[in-house]
């Protein structure tokens, strides 16, 4: 007996909606969509109940004749693709030919269409309900496609039922909106909500080089958010190189091109969903579980455990390199070089946040402001240098403020007369690029030493300095500060000529002690450690010593000095120099509860040098007295020439800032 036979069209399409259109934002991106792949230059998407009554997207692109109108609404029907060697270099956002036959199986649907370049002053008109055709008419209508679906699932009262409430739902369409608009920032879209507009976003012009698609996502950006946002910008590009014995089976390309750009939140900027987290692939919005970590590790020590970046990044790289189609709704991609795509992706974050600081995305030449009132860091790098390390209270803190060499090599009347680090950073005061730069004396940090050590890695190509873009933000230590005073032993507030400023003082010595100590491990294969003159014993229980045992390697090399001296019992001999340990065994006790708390997040049982090194200077920093004067201003100095100064090594800022405009809103003086 023969039990097998083919599914009617119509059950075809509904099993295919299931897959497709999950919610009402699909239907929204599946037709969104369509009309970007139309090039339409401007559209409108209404919504009623959450998209539940209605979604109804109208747009002024190609549109059909009345042949292709029929047709499109067949499954397999698609204009975007002819053989299946196109799916390996796929430009457009559709080519399964399935979004339209699925939602008609499944709505009440309408479809009025008009060709932009034909001759017919008449458009045609299609009504289908539950996948049936119910009308095909001659329709007056304005060139371009509008598509008209009605109650969403009327048919499939288990799947209605799965929808969540009318604002759960119509977030999840202006999520997918946000997505579209700065994909195409050249596309004018308008949102209307149960009759309310909600956005209006003008078409932004936009060239097709890299520094106007920067400003035009910039400014969409702006439409979006407003101008609050505090962005970085990335640009960054790599070749993606196969390995010689690498046998290609996938038809990926000897070499591939990768580039990522646009604007990832300044350091301090984060959110605790990834909500505000745009990645594109090829202009597409993705979830990709490499990028997402790529974002992670490439800001690293600059965001707080459990937050997530802000961003708005598109990665362009070949079709060919990249799988579209795992997933239904092609919301995943895949690469097929994820490792490598992954560790560029990272690198190009990471990059982004360095030149931050080093200077290089400042809007425009800066004059020196120092100028005028008598900002923070008057004493001249000498005489600080010169300062007595014991009068500090910070015990052999390296003062490090000799001029970098690369700054001394430059013409005095580009130097400002005070080191407030303002010479930008071009590749050529990067000894990076310049093999024959004196190197840095091993405990000298400075802004250039510490950009040798973090972006070694980076293809001279991408250190190529990038017009700067208007709107980007000056990083708040590039500009001159004057100390207030300090409040609660802790917080020291600072003045500049945008307002008021707040420094943790422990976070902020936690992260000039952290980049001190890798940047020594970097130089000398071992941080400084001072012999104890009274070296202790301290025993542990059996499980705290077998955790410690796996952990001496890295304590050694960072100059904690502790061996094993027993079963359970060991010797601290020697200590970091800035670790003021009057109490040795409680030191050890609670660095082992320290590095045990720090482990538990890992996950892993030895614990990386830089896992250490946080919690060393974490210890250190908590050992300190409240600084004075000098101190703090030295503090502030020896922050400006770390890599990444706005965080401490736990991600938690060292600065807040609230400007002037934020005061007067706070006193009612502006609205
Ligand atoms: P796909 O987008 O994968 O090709 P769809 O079912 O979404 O499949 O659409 C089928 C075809 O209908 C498209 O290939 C396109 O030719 C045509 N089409 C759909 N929407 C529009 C539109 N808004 N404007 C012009 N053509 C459209
Ligand atoms: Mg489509």
């Amino acid at each position: 007996m023969n039990r097998i036979r083919l599914l009617p069209e119509q059950v075809a399409n509904q099993i295919a909606a299931g897959e497709v259109i999950e919610r009402p934002a699909s239907v929204v991106k599946e037709l969104v969509e369509n009309s970007l792949d139309a090039q339409a230059a401007r559209m409108t998407v209404e919504i009623q109940a959450g998209g539940r009554s209605l979604v109804r997207v109208v747009d002024d692109g190609l549109g059909m004749s009345r042949d292709d109108a029929l047709l499109c609404l067949e499954r397999h029907a698609t204009s975007k693709i002819r053989r299946a060697e196109d799916l390996a270099a796929i430009t457009t956002m559709g080519f399964r030919g399935e979004a339209l036959p699925s939602i008609a199986s499944v709505s009440r649907f309408t479809l009025t269409t008009r060709e932009r370049e034909g001759d017919s002053p008449e458009g045609t008109q299609i009504v289908i309900s539950g996948g049936k055709i119910l009308e095909v008419k001659a329709a007056g209508s304005a060139p371009g496609t509008t598509v008209e679906v009605r109650q969403l699932f009327f048919s499939l009262p288990a799947r209605r039922k799965f929808l969540r409430t009318e604002e759960t739902e119509s977030a999840h369409i202006q999520h997918y909106l946000t997505l579209a608009a700065l994909a195409y920032p050249e596309v004018a879209f308008v949102f209307q909500r149960d009759g309310r507009l909600v956005w209006q976003l003008p078409a932004v012009k936009a060239g097709s080089d890299a520094a106007s698609r920067l400003a035009a996502l910039r400014e969409r950006l702006r439409a979006l958010y407003g101008g609050e946002q505090q962005l970085l910008t990335v640009d960054y590009s790599a070749e993606i190189r196969s390995p010689d014995n690498f046998e290609d089976t996938t038809g990926t390309p000897s070499s591939t091109h990768f580039r990522l750009w646009g604007f990832i939140g300044a350091p301090g900027v984060s959110r605790s969903t990834r909500e505000d987290q745009h990645l594109f692939v090829n202009r597409r919005p993705v979830e990709n579980r490499g990028l997402n970590f790529a974002l992670l590790e490439g800001y690293h020590t600059a965001l707080m455990k459990g937050r997530f970046p802000v961003c708005s990044l598109f990665l362009e790289i070949d079709p060919a390199a990249v799988d579209v189609n795992i997933h239904p709704a092609k919301r995943e991609v895949k690469f097929h070089r994820e490792a490598e795509v992954r560790r560029l992706a990272a690198q190009a974050v990471r990059q982004a946040l360095l030149e931050f600081h080093a200077g290089k995305s400042e809007p425009g030449p800066r004059k020196p402001a120092a100028q005028g009132a008598p900002f923070l860091a008057v004493e001249p790098a000498a005489a600080q240098a010169d300062r007595p390390a014991e009068q500090s209270a910070l015990p052999n803190f390296p003062v490090a403020l000799e001029p970098a060499p690369a700054q001394l090599a430059k013409p005095a009347a580009q130097q400002p007369p005070l080191r407030m680090g303002f010479s930008p950073a071009t590749p050529a005061s990067l000894p990076t690029t310049s093999p024959e730069s004196p190197t840095v004396p091993p405990g000298t940090l400075s802004p250039e030493g510490q950009a040798t050590h973090l972006t070694h890695l980076i293809p001279p190509s991408s250190t190529i300095p990038r017009p700067p873009l208007p709107g980007e933000p000056v990083p708040l230590l590039k500009v001159p500060l004057r100390l207030v005073g300090v409040i609660g032993r802790l917080y020291v507030v600072l003045e500049s000529d945008r307002g008021l400023v707040l420094l943790d003082q422990h976070a902020a010595h936690e992260r000039i002690l952290f980049e001190q100590m890798l940047n020594r491990l970097e130089q000398n294969d071992q941080a400084p450690s001072q012999r104890l003159l009274l070296p202790e014993t301290v025993e542990l229980s059996a499980r705290d010593a077998s955790f410690l045992r796996e952990q001496l390697p890295a304590l050694t090399r960072l100059g904690v000095g502790l061996s094993e001296f027993g079963e359970r019992t060991f010797l601290l001999d020697a200590l970091p120099p800035f670790v003021k340990a009057p109490d040795a065994r409680r030191f050890v006790l609670e660095l082992v509860d320290e590095l045990k708390a720090a482990g538990r997040e890992l996950n892993s049982l030895r614990l990386g040098e830089h896992t250490v090194a946080k919690t060393v200077c974490r210890h250190a920093v908590k050992a300190n007295d409240p600084l004075a004067g000098r101190e703090l201003e030295g503090l502030v100095e020896d922050l400006r020439h770390c890599a990444m100064p706005y965080t401490c090594p736990h991600g938690r800022p060292t600065l807040i800032e609230m400007n002037f405009r934020e005061l007067e809103k706070k006193f009612g003086r502006t609205q």
